[in-house]
């Protein structure tokens, strides 16, 4: 099988043989969410809701904040219980969260929905805005926002993101086994949305059974292009050089060559919004990792907290095991979470448990292995130097915002020297500076 790929990159431990076969089940409805009124990129969304007012499944709770900014919505029905402001690890800050105590099975508020083709695209992109969809491989970019390039981005290529580079994380490639009809479905409405014909898949060849499904199942409509098992194939840039050899410019966008990427889960959203009316309010997740008694693939409702995923999902951690590393996603792109109460929220593709690992954080030794692997061309060790001593506009000049936090300089350094935490914090710190600008 021939294999695509980019340059630079690393191989960790995949670690996906703890949950591949495990068909994705559906998750009991907790008692109570705890919905962030930011899941998305952008302006926060603002609550539309007050403590003690009813609601249904799929009711609107929170409008979109800005042009960037998405809705969101209640994951179960009952009673609003209270409205504060919570610590959201994601976005790193405090935000406005919706609590909510469920009363009795799901009363559904569905939005306008039926045979695809019926629809404009003018309706389709309004009643995925309508949804609160955003890309579900962990961007939480809205999807109606990038679906809608400006009318000089000529779009021709539409690729779907079904690499899943993260270790230990299988959600994808069981969507891809299992969902691939409703997939289907959501790339031909995302087709008629942007007017491509030109429609992609890669997937990393560690997922042999669903490339040689889609291709059999798909034949004609999608092409099926395997690739190499590398970390992070699955980032936007390298994914769109591995399946179209294009190149997007340094600080540019997919669109900037003419491309979308789009991950698997989110066509699955676009289709059951579309189809069937019903907004994103719950997802497939996989929980996983060295510490947990029961990994496995689950649909999960949005707002459920980890604490109770642990617990009545996963059964709890192992004996003996103490000071477990939780993180939201998985082990190279995740994020440690303090409060194993924080609830999950569009973007969670999984949840890795893993076992502490040896202390990190000492001296680079100039080895040169992370400019080696680093696939956007940078050398990390002068970003996390020029990070860590506040330069921030010389970092800049080298790249620094062109850092896709892929993680892949930290896992290849032998002095464990922590890039990506600097780097993140350098790029916040020269945006707040800066404005923003590139
Ligand atoms: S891999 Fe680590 S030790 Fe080697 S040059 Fe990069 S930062 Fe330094
Ligand atoms: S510098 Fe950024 S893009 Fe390069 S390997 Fe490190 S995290 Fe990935």
């Amino acid at each position: 099988m021939k294999l695509a790929t980019f340059k630079g990159g690393v191989h960790p431990p995949e670690r996906k043989e703890l949950t591949k076969d495990s068909p994705i089940q559906r998750a009991p409805i907790p008692e109570k969410v705890v919905v962030f009124m930011q899941q998305h990129a952008g302006a926060p969304a603002k609550p539309i809701v007050e403590a003690g007012q009813k609601v249904k499944t799929g009711q609107i709770i929170g409008e979109p904040g800005g042009f960037i900014s998405a809705y969101v919505h209640s994951p179960v029905t009952g009673t609003v219980v209270e409205i504060k402001k919570l610590s959201n690890i994601i976005f790193g800050r405090a935000v406005d969260a919706v609590v909510i105590q469920r009363e009795g099975e799901d009363d559904w508020e569905l939005l306008p929905h039926g045979d695809f083709e019926k629809f404009s695209k003018d309706e389709l992109l309004e009643n995925i805005k309508k949804a609160g969809i955003v890309g579900l491989g962990g961007a939480m970019f809205p999807t109606h926002v990038k679906l809608n390039p400006p009318q000089d981005k000529k779009i021709d290529t539409l690729i779907i993101n079904g690499a899943e580079c993260e270790p230990y994380l299988t959600i994808d490639h069981r969507m891809m086994l299992e969902k691939n009809e409703e997939i289907l479905v959501g790339i031909k409405i995302v087709k008629k949305i942007l007017g491509v014909q030109n429609v992609y898949i890669g997937i990393e060849e560690n997922k042999k059974d669903a490339i040689e499904f889609l291709k059999e199942k798909w034949k004609g409509q999608v092409i099926v292009v395997p690739l190499k098992t590398k970390y992070p194939q699955g980032a936007e840039k390298q994914l769109i050089y591995a399946v179209t050899q294009r190149k997007v410019p340094q600080g540019g966008l997919p669109m900037d060559v003419g491309v979308v990427v789009q991950n698997v889960s989110t066509m699955y959203a676009i289709k059951e919004a579309i189809i069937d009316g019903k907004p994103l309010i719950e997802r497939g997740l996989t929980i996983t990792g060295e510490a947990i008694n029961k990994p496995g693939n689950w649909w999960v409702r949005i707002g459920t907290p980890i604490s109770w995923i642990i617990e009545n999902l996963g059964q709890g951690f192992k004996n003996g095991i103490e000071n477990v590393k939780i993180l939201m996603g998985g082990p190279m792109m995740g994020i440690p979470i303090n409060n194993i109460d924080t609830p999950i929220v569009k973007g969670n593709n999984g949840i890795t448990t893993l076992i502490p690992e040896e202390l990190r954080g000492t001296f680079c030794i100039r080895c040169s292995y992370c400019v080696y692997v680093c696939p956007m061309g940078l050398q990390p060790y002068l970003l996390d130097l020029l990070g860590k001593k506040k330069r921030y506009d010389e970092a800049a000049q080298i790249g620094l915002l062109d850092c896709i936090e892929c993680g892949s300089c930290t896992y290849i350094c032998p002095a464990k020297v922590e890039h990506v935490k600097t780097i993140k914090l350098a790029k916040k710190v020269y945006r707040a500076l800066r404005g923003g600008e590139k």
